[in-house]
């Protein structure tokens, strides 16, 4: 920034600088005060729908200096995307204030998200002279609980759950003078004012030290319920099999992997490979589950990630979680999941969890502040030294993706599996917390409720509601009904539509691009099962031009807990009947391979599928990987574990018209595992023979339209092993490629697709 700064006669400059980015809930108004008061500055600081906008009016060489070297005096957690300066005339004003948030207006981002415990918070917890010394709920200007403890707006102390805890004396001293670093922080408190920690179990008991206790019990392998920022864990000894494997029991989750809490980055170095992106996510903020390569050496026990290469990690991101650690004999690592029955919405207080989960913990680490809006952890992994998210939420919730355009207020339901749904102000799509899969009824609940605590805490009122095409997902019924109910326009987009735009618009792009859809299953245009796209995508439309060709899906839905039922359809189709029923009969049992046989006959039990994730499914079927899955996408999870590094080749694919067929394909597997080929070496041949249909679909519509954009999305995009395979070769091919970065290519960042397609629709 080099404009000059012309001083008046009075030797003044006065400029206005708003700024753009991550700059509320981190301490930006406080820290800016502090520096610009310390250099003598005049003007005002506040928050604004256009972000910060602070005036300054200082000697000329003042001035400058505070703009030239403005990104040193912000808080180390705030993020700039966009600066814009303004020279204004010097008025003459004394002092420097911040202009309290009850005067803003409507739009601003009234709600920051969970920040994880800052390094400052930290070294306090470990200072014996500080005091909040082993304080479990210190927090400060730019940490702590945020979104999880809103009730209402703009976000301070009497609109969230501090507001029950009356500040002392000293600690209302710290937030009212601007020398101490909690000025102005809305959720400070300290032993003496704030929330207590406290043990419970069934028994009764109450220790002197809970921490202590629970410590002790975690070391003795007991399963313990914590409470956490947006629900309670369920904690065990990462390290103990028998522990793990008594928490897969209780919880009735068979194989569905576990994430882990490290005691430090040290400890998720021995637990995994961790690169220096993937160090910067653990690190962050935010604080996610990050998805890391396991080691061979690992403490942490087989049981919590069965049959996967990765494990969920994540770092202690409050003072408790920390505390966990201290001491010498406590594990590297913790199992930390969701407190809930498998499927279920997490818990939120200590009584629902020794109420209703009595049978699954042995005792509660529990305090007395209020959990306000639900919130689980986040998931990310890391692809080309970038962050692919699997599952946005605490830490991301609610801060929004923007939108290139503007566009009318929108409601935008999402999908069935890994729900989140969206609401739209402008340019902005806020997306909600995790919601989950919304066909169980717990779930579905928590999304009515999760919609109306994000549309008041956002102060959005929907003018139109957007869906998935699908008639009998939970949330098309109650987009019908909202709509109905408030009398506003029900737009429906076909769901892998939805999953390209999506990426499109995090891109900040329009396209018209080539759109590798690939997932699990959408509902068709023709009333199919779709899930191997191959598009050409517009934002407001587009044009099905590829799909892998369609087979009987046995049983429907069914099929997605049975894989078997996938490899038989898919051998059937390549081999014949009679050849599918001599390699599924014996690990089905006979019978149940002619019932499903005689079921494909029946297109109404068996609706044709283009299903890419259930083709992973029939490989690892067939392969005896996995023969039933406990979760969705457990087939293709494992499969891709098996690979073997590099493969040496790939298997032949055809066409017939505009489909993509596989009978060669599955020929020559068959081929090799008749020749005792290792399941290691014909899964990575797979990979690399789906990289290769990604890549010669794509020249084939180059060719046909001379686009040379691909954008990928859609929940098989979570596969980093065919990711790495497409990716590279699709660019030293000429092709541009988008992946999703901002949002999950699965279901969980749907609803920003559906918002943006909508947006384009109306704005056309
Ligand atoms: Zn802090
Ligand atoms: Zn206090
Ligand atoms: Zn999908």
């Amino acid at each position: 920034m080099d404009r000059p700064f012309t001083a008046t006669s009075s030797g003044l400059s006065r400029c206005r600088i708003t700024v753009r980015g991550r700059v509320q809930g981190v301490g930006f108004r406080p820290t800016l005060y502090r520096a610009l008061t310390e250099r003598g500055c005049a003007g005002s600081i506040r928050n604004t729908p256009e972000g910060v906008v602070l005036e300054l009016e200082a000697p000329r060489s003042i001035v400058r200096e505070v703009v030239d070297g403005f990104g040193d005096i912000i808080p180390a957690r705030a993020h700039i995307d966009e600066l814009t300066l303004q020279e204004l005339e010097p008025c003459g004003e004394e002092g420097f204030r911040i202009v309290p948030s009850a005067a803003e207006g409507r739009s601003l981002l009234p709600i920051p998200p969970d920040l994880a415990a800052c390094e400052e918070c930290l070294v306090e917890l470990r200072d014996t002279a500080d005091r909040r010394c082993g304080y479990p709920f210190n927090t400060c200007t730019a940490c702590g609980p945020r979104f999880s403890i809103a009730r209402g707006v703009p976000f301070d102390r009497q609109t969230n759950a501090m507001g029950s805890f009356p500040l002392c004396e000293q600690c209302r001293r710290e937030y009212s003078e601007p020398q101490y670093r909690r000025f102005h922080a809305q959720t400070l408190s300290c032993p003496s004012c704030g929330p207590v920690l406290s043990f419970r179990d069934t028994g009764g008991r109450e220790p002197d030290s809970p921490l202590e206790l629970t410590r002790r019990m975690l070391r003795e392998g007991a399963i313990l319920a914590v409470k956490g920022v947006g629900g309670f864990h369920l904690a065990c000894d990462a390290t103990r099999q028998e522990a793990v494997e008594e928490l897969r029991r209780r919880k009735r989750r068979p194989a569905k992997p576990f994430a882990l809490m490290a005691a430090d980055l040290a400890a998720c170095r021995h637990l995994a490979h961790v690169s220096e992106a993937e160090a910067a996510l653990l690190t962050s903020p935010q604080a996610p589950i990050v998805l890391l390569r396991r080691r061979a050496s690992s403490p942490a026990c087989e049981a919590v990630a069965p049959g996967l290469a990765h494990v969920g990690v994540m770092l202690p991101y409050t003072p408790l979680h920390s505390m966990l650690f201290d001491g010498d004999d406590m594990p590297p690592a913790l199992v930390m999941t969701s407190c809930n029955r498998s499927e279920e919405p997490i818990s939120l207080t200590a009584e629902h969890v020794l109420g209703e989960l009595a049978d699954i913990v042995d005792g509660v680490l529990t305090h007395d502040r209020p959990i306000v809006n639900r919130c689980d952890d986040s998931v990310v992994a890391c692809f080309d030294g970038q962050p692919l998210p699997m599952r946005r939420s605490r830490g991301y919730v609610p801060e929004p993706v923007i939108l290139d355009a503007d566009g009318p207020p929108l409601l935008a339901t999402g999908a069935m599996l890994k729900n989140v749904f969206a609401l739209t102000s402008g340019r902005r799509v806020f997306l909600s917390q995790h919601i989950g899969d919304v066909s169980d009824a717990d779930n579905a609940e928590h999304f009515a409720r999760a919609f109306d605590d994000f549309a008041r805490l956002l102060r959005l009122e929907p003018e139109a509601v957007v869906c998935d095409l699908h008639p009998d997902y939970p949330t098309t019924d109650f987009a019908r009904r909202y709509s109905r109910e408030q009398d506003l326009p029900l737009m429906q987009v076909q769901h892998h539509h939805a999953h390209i735009v999506s990426c499109l618009a995090e891109n900040g792009r329009d396209g018209p691009v080539i759109g590798v859809s690939w997932d699990g299953t959408g509902y068709g245009e023709d009333g199919a099962v779709w899930g191997g796209e191959f598009l050409i995508a517009e934002r407001h439309r587009f044009e099905r031009r590829h799909h892998l060709a369609y087979v009987p899906m046995p049983g429907g839905e069914q099929a997605v807990r049975h894989p078997t039922r996938m490899a038989l359809a898919h051998l059937a189709r390549a081999l014949g009947p009679e050849e599918a029923r001599g390699r599924m009969g014996p690990p089905m049992g006979e019978e149940m391979c002619a019932a499903a046989l005689r079921l494909m006959e029946r297109a109404g039990f068996s609706p044709p599928t283009s299903s890419a994730g259930r083709l992973f499914d029939a490989l690892a079927a067939l392969l005896g990987i996995r023969t039933e899955a406990t979760y969705e996408g457990q087939p293709a999870c494992e499969l891709e574990a098996a690979c073997e590094a590099e493969p040496d080749r790939s298997y032949p694919f055809g066409y017939e018209g505009d489909d993509i067929l596989l009978t060669e394909t599955w020929q020559a597997i068959c081929r090799d595992v008749d020749e005792g080929e290792p399941n290691s070496r014909i899964a990575a041949r797979f990979h690399r023979t789906m990289a290769d249909v990604m890549l010669e679909t794509c020249r084939r519509l180059r060719s046909e339209t001379g686009m040379e954009t691909v954008a990928l999305s859609g929940g098989v995009m979570q596969n980093r092993t065919l990711l790495g395979m497409a990716v590279p070769a699709l660019r030293e091919d000429g092709f541009e490629v988008l992946l999703q970065r901002l949002v999950p290519p699965n279901d969980g960042g749907i609803c920003l697709g559906q918002a943006a397609w909508a947006c384009a629709r109306l704005n056309s």
